[in-house]
């Protein structure tokens, strides 16, 4: 006994753990992270630098905390698909040193703030818990 016309799909399940690594350590292009001075200290921080540092989030302005690893002093840096943004703690995101950042994509929710960089995933807990209930 058989049925009918039985659609089977699997074979797409794309959700293991290491789905796409590629591309990783590949580094001989010549390309390197733009790099955004520091709020305070003025060095020129990448990408990794600060989501390394990365400690808190505000999701509804898409802002990671983070703290200077040469200053030790906080800031925030607005991340955005395709873009990344640095200035001081509490200032306008809208006036913050911007560079693009092609590998990095982010998404907000109301409790976190989840980003992808270069095929890392991180996510930042959000620093207030906003909540009204
Ligand atoms: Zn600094």
């Amino acid at each position: 006994m058989r049925g009918p016309c039985r659609r089977v799909t699997h074979g797409h399940g794309s959700s293991g753990p290491l789905a796409s690594v590629r591309d990783l350590g590949l580094d001989s292009g010549g390309v390197s992270p733009p790099a955004i001075p520091c709020p305070s200290c003025s060095v020129p921080l990448v990408t990794p630098d600060v989501l390394d540092a990365g400690t808190v989030a505000i999701p509804d302005l898409s802002v990671l905390q983070f703290r200077c690893p040469h200053c030790r002093a906080g800031a925030w840096a607005r991340l955005g698909d395709g873009h990344v943004a640095l200035g001081p703690v509490g200032g306008e995101p809208g006036d913050f040193d911007a560079a693009c950042e092609p590998a990095l994509s982010v998404r907000p929710d109301a409790g976190w703030l989840d980003c992808w960089y270069a095929g890392q995933y991180r996510r930042f807990p959000a620093r207030i818990a906003a909540r009204v209930a």
